[in-house]
């Protein structure tokens, strides 16, 4: 035995394919997806250290897998760690709704996964190794956007949203994608074996048992996970007859995070935060979910390669040739499958919004599709928006987003220029 094989998990001499059954046994707990109790549910076992007790495709974490996986090849983690669950609970009560067990409501979570410890305790004692996807805690959030609120008169102060340091209180829900793959399928419109072998196909064979065990339906896919801000009790969500305000972002680091001022994200971000806790100091509650989708889940390198190709292009960056720089560089205007974004809405057991902050057609169809109804849309004010993204928000009014703006066409869009790259 060398030296590599006496660390847990390392120096890994031979590998069996999962879908061997030595490897991933037939007998594992059963998973049903739409039960209505959590015992004829089962819970979703996705650890490696017990390769016996799992019944489902790939490991927990989403992206964070490869990072594992690397941790444990440099000897730093330990492979067969089992988490200690002790005081991990949600802090706030997320209540069972009937929107968990409506088949084909909830395909890409686990509505379960916050509740392992009193769902699935019978399993946990029995020795079983059921990891959480999700997570409730509370923080507060320090935003300068909201200081400047406060400053204006916009928002005020009042102990309980809103700090006296001009902080907000809010409850933060993580969530790691759990997908029920024949639900997948159908929501896309496919069939369930095609669906298997294009992503088995698309991602260079990472998981063999997408195409060798049909009797394993839940995935959890290496991807980057949700988290949801809420503003307000976590219970009112649910109920249509109180006031909520919503904002369904989709990540864009650039903006979100260093204040990159090509486009729109981080202000209509903020606006929505400002916007949703407004309404919770109104007696309502307040939502903003963040999905990790960057540059419409094509990626920050394809969206970077689109702004040079923009900014390059002959007469300039312009509002008129917006997305069809987009599809020369990635092929598609917008890679994100907004069909699988309301099932957080569904988890929350949200049935009516009555403020959704969004311009995006996409995301308004598939929340009225899904069966919520959303009140009123509302883009965002004027100004919100930096000059040099002026080119994406009145290219995308022009492409059908919401607006009660005019909307620019001909050569009146044309003349929307965004900044030269050297300027
Ligand atoms: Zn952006």
């Amino acid at each position: 035995m060398t030296k590599e094989r006496t660390i847990q998990g390392r120096g890994i001499d031979h590998i069996r394919l999962t879908s061997h059954a030595i490897e991933m046994p037939f007998n594992a707990p059963k998973i049903n997806w739409f039960a209505t109790q959590p015992s004829e549910r089962g819970p979703v076992i996705g650890t490696i250290s017990d390769k016996q007790q799992r019944n489902c495709i790939g490991s927990h974490g989403g992206s964070y897998t490869i990072y594992r996986a690397l941790s444990i090849a440099s000897g730093k983690y330990p492979a067969n760690h089992k988490p200690d669950l002790h005081n991990t609970q949600p802090t706030d009560l997320i209540k069972p709704q009937p929107s968990w067990f409506e088949p084909g409501k909830i395909i890409s979570l686990d509505p379960w996964g916050a509740h392992i410890v009193d769902a699935f305790g019978d399993y946990l004692e029995k020795g079983y190794n059921i990891q959480p996807s999700i997570a409730v805690t509370q923080a507060y959030l320090k935003l300068p956007e909201i200081y400047d609120a406060i400053s204006k008169g916009r928002l005020h102060i009042d102990g309980k949203f809103i700090n006296a340091a001009g902080d907000l209180k809010v409850t933060k829900v993580a969530i790691d994608p759990v997908w029920h793959l024949p639900s997948i399928a159908a929501r896309i419109g496919l069939d369930e074996g095609s669906l298997r072998k294009i992503l088995f196909r698309e991602t260079g064979g990472m998981f063999p048992e997408l195409v060798t065990r049909s009797d394993l339906k839940v995935l959890l896919p290496p991807i980057g996970s949700t988290t949801a801000y809420i503003f307000g009790d976590v219970s009112d969500l649910s109920n249509p007859d109180i006031e909520l305000t919503c904002r369904v972002h989709d990540e864009c680091n650039g903006s979100d995070v260093f204040g990159s001022d090509i486009c729109t994200c981080r202000p209509y971000l903020t606006h929505g935060i400002e916007e949703a806790v407004r309404t919770a100091q109104k007696g309502g509650v307040g939502l903003v979910v963040y999905y990790r989708k960057e540059g419409r889940a094509l990626g920050e390198v394809t969206k970077f390669l689109v702004y040079n190709a923009r900014k390059r292009q002959l007469g300039g960056d312009s509002a008129a040739t917006y997305f069809a720089r987009t599809e020369c560089v990635a092929g598609v205007q917008d890679a994100r499958f907004q069909e699988l974004m309301p099932d957080v809405l569904h988890y929350f057991g949200i049935r009516k919004i009555h403020n959704l902050h969004s311009m995006s057609n996409m995301k308004y169809d598939a929340i009225t599709k899904s069966g919520i109804e959303v009140v009123n849309r509302l883009s965002i004010p004027d100004y919100l928006i930096p000059d040099d993204a002026q080119v994406e928000i009145e290219a995308k009014k022009a492409a059908g987003y919401f607006t009660r703006d005019t909307i620019r066409t001909g050569d009146a869009l044309e003349r929307i220029k965004g900044r030269d790259l050297d300027l």
